[in-house]
């Protein structure tokens, strides 16, 4: 019984800030009360929200429930963030990757259950699986409608309105990013054309006849169309996209790739910021201050999440301002809440108010990816996204690229980058020193360096995978 009280206790709370639950309140700010109210009000409700999301989690999800027990600790001893980031150490995706293997197939850590699955179930998604194996989430109808409110909300921040027509270049696969955005433009009430199941020439030949204005996809893909489209003697820049907004790669965060794509598109960028784990919710959004070419800063739904960054190394809480990797506290999700989860990717939030108007605090420069992808080289540490930048540094490059690690004959760990280059013969060997440079110069180490024709890799649809290991 103590499970379906905390349970109600919970969705009345959630109830109480749903302001503006079916439409914008201003042209500029779907909900000025929500969004850009003091940091001190702002804290009111996420406090409000974490004292009914903390005893609705003990109640119903046997792997809180345990948490609580190992570290000695009450419901009743997080009545606040401060309670809470000074008392309850940051969940990894390690320990829920055990539970979910320990009690496959969905874990105990949801507070989804077979009554509610019948009673509300909506879909289920699962994590991309870049680690390890895919874990899956299963959401409710309550879910559904939290997400659609929240992500509408993000998607007007970022300029989405009346007269656009959306893209969804999305196969409509398990993952959440292309979902979450489909039920926002539901509730919007913008219209969509839905590109699954179609290759890329079919999908360009829906651009060029429909004229969509906004292109929802990755940014490999986004460059990928861009350049299919060039092979068949059409200029990207001319077919009336304005936005293309992009999640589940980095792109904001290295300059050179989001040149590259505004560029090509004659379009500005935008970005969702998420993770499985967290949804059914946004975490980051863009909005109207991030021009195109101009800085780069994130917000965070701060309303429907806590979000804080922590030392990579300890996992402990660093003061407001200080780069380290972010931990996200869901507080408005039925059946995937969290406390203070490890998404993981380094960042450095401002609390400042933005130019836009919201006090949402901001990802300054964005994200760079998650440290789970971190490349560890004879102990020197490095981003994909790195190398990325360094790639797109020499003119001309192709769009994609590729990462191999090898252990050579004598043992040693290597790293060679592949890259495509309409010089690959004569001028191979200037190209090959250039880059070598341009990755030294980044992540302090030497590389080896291929230069293939153009079209040789493989391309990206989904998330690029660019990086093989094949060390011993
Ligand atoms: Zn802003």
């Amino acid at each position: 019984m103590r499970a379906d009280t905390t349970r109600s206790a919970w969705l009345a709370t959630l109830e109480r800030f749903r302001h503006d639950w079916d439409r914008p309140a201003t042209a500029a700010i779907w909900s000025p009360r929500l969004e850009s109210v003091s940091r001190d009000e702002l804290r009111a409700i996420q406090n409000e929200k974490l004292r009914a999301v903390v005893p609705f989690l003990y109640e119903n999800s046997a792997f809180y429930r345990q948490r609580f027990e190992r570290l000695g600790l009450l419901p009743s001893d997080i009545r606040d963030v401060d309670d809470l980031v000074a008392k309850w150490p940051v969940v990894d995706k390690a320990e829920m990757m055990a539970d979910a293997l320990a009690h496959p197939p969905y874990g105990t850590y949801t507070a989804m259950t077979e009554a509610l699955w019948a009673e509300r179930g909506w879909m289920m998604f699962s994590s991309s699986g870049t680690s390890g194996v895919p874990r899956v989430f299963r959401y409710s109808h309550v879910d559904r409608e939290q997400w659609a409110w929240a992500n509408a909300r993000a998607l007007h921040a970022m300029g989405f309105g009346k007269g656009d027509t959306v893209f969804m270049l999305t196969g409509y696969g398990p993952h959440v990013f292309s979902w979450g955005v489909q039920v926002a433009l539901f509730k919007m009430g913008l219209p969509t054309l839905p590109g699954g199941g179609m290759d890329t020439k079919a999908r360009l030949a829906v651009i060029l006849r429909f004229r969509p204005t906004i292109l929802l996809c990755t940014p490999s893909y986004a460059l990928h169309l861009a350049r299919v489209a060039q092979e068949l003697g059409h200029d990207p820049a001319r077919l009336g996209v304005r936005t293309i907004l992009v999640g589940g790669e980095p792109a904001l965060s290295i300059a050179p790739t989001r040149q590259r794509i505004e560029g090509l598109w004659n379009a500005r960028l935008v970005e969702f910021y998420g993770c499985t784990e967290a949804a059914p919710h946004v975490g980051g959004y863009s909005c109207a201050a991030l021009q195109r070419g101009g800085p780069v800063a994130t917000h965070l739904a701060e309303d429907i999440q806590i979000w804080e960054t922590v030392d990579p190394e300890t996992k402990r809480p660093l003061a407001p301002g200080a780069r380290g990797l972010t931990v996200c506290s869901s507080l408005n999700s039925e059946t995937s809440p969290q406390l203070r989860f490890l998404v993981g990717d380094f960042a450095t939030l401002e609390a400042g108010r933005c130019a836009c108007g919201r006090t949402h605090a901001r990802a300054l420069g964005s994200f760079s990816g998650r440290a789970d992808d971190l490349i560890n080289l004879r102990g020197i540490k490095m981003y994909p996204a790195q190398v990325e930048d360094a790639v797109r540094a020499i003119p001309d490059s192709g769009d994609e690229f590729e990462i191999v690690l090898e252990t050579d004959p004598a043992g040693l760990d290597i790293m060679t980058v592949c890259f495509e280059h309409p010089e690959h013969g004569s001028a191979g060997m200037a190209l090959r020193q250039r880059l070598a440079d341009e990755i030294r110069s980044r992540c302090e180490v030497r590389v080896g360096v291929e230069v293939v024709a153009p079209g040789t890799l493989p391309k990206t649809e989904f998330k690029a995978k660019r990086v093989k290991d094949r060390r011993r």
